[in-house]
């Protein structure tokens, strides 16, 4: 208790350092002189800098109970993460298919796509490599690939396309709530073949997308057979 009670006020007094406050001032705050300030700020940059917290990176003066962290709170955020990384790395297959998608093989929605602690792999995955998903916007997939989690085959679309395209046609509607997860938006077999005849046209790939509800992307990759290159634009007699 007694080394926590130094090792707060010393905290205290560098971020009052770091705040801009004169040793004078701090000396003041505690009712010491700021020569005695200076020594111990000087004693504390010393434990300061030895310790970073595994969680944010943050410098901090160590306690007696947690070593490693900040606080009993970034000590809890940092196992969780932890953990929840070991499970998502031994979900995939790190095999690439013959599209170059690390596939998900632990468990996956009804819809395909891949899931962990109740939400999405693919969205863990962006959340992982790339960063944090700004508000507003949806994981989709390049590859068209529900199950894929590579990197490199997600981007990051509208929520508005993926409601429009479920309110449209009425995919999705079992999986949360509108735009949380935005399961990807899905073409099948025959708004493919007429949206490479629209492309063929001379349609813009902006326009299309809107009219069916899907991101640009979609339908870039689909013009330039990243996707769906196995459907041609004549295969629309009948066959399905
Ligand atoms: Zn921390
Ligand atoms: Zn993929």
């Amino acid at each position: 208790m007694r080394e926590n009670e130094k090792a707060a006020r010393l905290k205290r007094m560098m971020d009052m350092k770091e705040s801009g406050l004169t040793l004078e001032a701090i000396g003041k705050e505690f009712g010491i002189t700021k020569q005695a300030v200076s020594s111990q700020l000087k004693k504390g940059i010393d434990i300061h800098k030895s310790r970073r917290c595994l969680y944010c990176g943050k410098p901090f003066v160590p306690r007696s109970t947690i070593r490693e962290w900040c606080s009993p709170d970034h000590k809890r955020k940092w196992q969780t993460r932890e953990r929840r990384q070991l499970r998502f790395f031994s979900n995939i297959d790190f095999n690439p298919d013959e599209n170059g998608c690390l596939n998900w093989i632990g468990y996956k929605h009804p819809n395909g796509y891949g899931g962990m602690n109740g939400g999405y792999a693919h969205r863990l995955a962006w959340r992982i490599f790339r960063g944090e998903i700004p508000q507003g916007l949806c994981v989709l997939h390049h590859c068209d690939n529900p199950s894929c989690v590579n990197p490199a085959h997600l981007w990051l679309g509208t929520k508005g396309d993926n409601a429009r395209d479920r309110n449209g046609k009425g995919r999705g509607k079992a999986y949360g709530g509108v735009g949380e997860n935005c399961p990807q938006a899905k073409l099948c077999k025959k708004d493919v073949i007429r949206i490479k005849q629209m492309l063929k046209s001379g349609i813009s790939r902006s326009s299309i997308g809107k009219s069916y509800g899907v991101g640009y992307g979609t339908i870039y990759n689909i013009s330039v057979g990243k996707s769906w290159s196995h459907i041609k634009e004549g295969d629309g007699s009948g066959k399905e």
